[in-house]
């Protein structure tokens, strides 16, 4: 179970008589189906190719995969782009 605003998976308080849950971190209240619930950020990071497709994007005719500001991927095929995107995020550091 996990709190749809701050992420926690700390848990829950289920309070009486309504049956809303209170985040322990950051007392978020909602329905308890509500914590269950994906974010934005789940869908976008939920993995590799997800992201670099997502994050793929073309500026001046280029193809770039951008982090902080600065093209790490410059390319000018979307599809390679993308490629080399996946595996960068793959990479170990
Ligand atoms: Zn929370």
């Amino acid at each position: 179970m996990k709190c749809p605003k701050c992420r926690s998976e700390r848990g829950f308080i289920e309070r009486r008589p309504n049956g809303d849950a209170t985040c322990w971190e950051c007392y978020y209240i909602g329905k308890p189906e509500g914590f269950y619930r994906k974010t934005n950020f789940d869908v976008i990071v939920e993995n590799p190719e997800v992201l670099a497709e997502g994050m793929v994007s073309n500026n001046n005719g280029m193809w770039e995969f951008r982090w902080h500001n600065i093209a790490v991927i410059r390319m000018k095929s979307r599809e390679v782009a993308v490629a080399m995107a996946i595996e960068y995020l793959k990479q170990e550091v």
